[in-house]
């Protein structure tokens, strides 16, 4: 659903939330998200289901292939259009879709991404399920702000998407991790500037492989809620679990604890547990 055509007001309450998992990754613990989830909103069903890019007949892959390989941003410098994919970009979405290719390293179209799963989750979920597509393809927006796309950790919308290489690779780094990265890179071995690098910035950035992963998608997991519940989920508090981080050190501080909300927040939450209506 657009957010044009959102602008009803209605009063509707949320019976579930839904987390599809990410396509192959292992890195966010599911269940400990939904946990999460289900201690804030003990009236709802909390569920784990698969990908909704997994089971689909061989129609559905050439179709979705087709449109994730003309979703992919090329230029981050423009909006983002749609264009006639060559085959072998084709090709290695089929292969993505069917598990014989990794997926990495692509960015998509995130508002292309959302009307995809839209159509792929069209029948099965309605406005009283809170849908969260965890994936671990990149996605970015345009902005235009700065006129160029930025990756993300998560895009609000119906579903909401939470991109999982977006968690490490969408916020930028400390402004010295890059100076010092630089300044490396012009003498010698790649592999070793990146473990000096990593050891010298140590949990000042998310990284693959850290439990602090499942710390960030829960809150993230919040966020999405919170935006099917009330369309604001953002916060400027560095310190509540809804802050909007574009920098690694703000994600890991909004993100650091349980429950972790601001006061504000803190009120408005423990409202939408004991009542989870749709207010917008
Ligand atoms: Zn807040």
């Amino acid at each position: 659903m657009s957010r044009t055509s959102t602008s009803r007001r209605s009063e509707k309450r949320l019976r579930g939330i839904e987390i599809r998992s990410p396509e192959c990754s292992n890195e966010v613990d599911l269940a400990e998200v939904a946990s999460f989830l289900s201690s804030i909103f003990p009236s709802m069903s909390v569920s784990v289901k698969p990908t909704p890019f997994r089971d689909l007949t061989p129609r559905a892959i050439e179709k979705t292939a087709s449109f994730l390989a003309s979703s992919r941003v090329k230029d981050i410098s423009r909006p983002f259009e749609p264009f006639e994919p060559m085959y072998g970009e084709v090709d290695y979405e089929v292969r993505g879709l069917t598990g014989d290719a990794r997926l990495g390293g692509i960015v998509y179209d995130a508002r292309r991404i959302e009307e995809l799963l839209i159509g792929l989750l069209r029948t099965r979920n309605g406005l009283d399920t809170a849908t969260i597509v965890m994936t671990d393809r990149l996605v970015s927006t345009y902005s235009y702000d700065d006129l160029r796309h930025h990756l993300r950790t998560i895009v609000h919308g119906f579903p909401s998407i939470v991109s999982v290489p977006g968690l490490v690779e969408a916020p930028a780094k400390p402004r010295q991790y890059y100076i010092l990265k630089q300044r490396l890179a012009s003498a010698g071995d790649e592999t070793m500037d990146s473990e000096l690098l990593k050891r010298a910035f140590k949990g000042r950035f998310l990284d693959y492989g850290s439990p602090k992963m499942t710390e960030v998608a829960k809150g993230l997991a919040l966020q999405a809620v919170v935006h099917h519940l009330t369309l604001k989920p953002s916060c400027p508090n560095k310190k509540c679990r809804l802050f909007n981080a574009h920098w690694q050190e703000d994600l890991l501080l909004s993100q650091s604890g349980a429950p972790g909300l601001c006061s504000k927040h803190a009120e408005l939450i423990r409202s939408l547990g004991r009542a989870p209506t749709i207010s917008w």
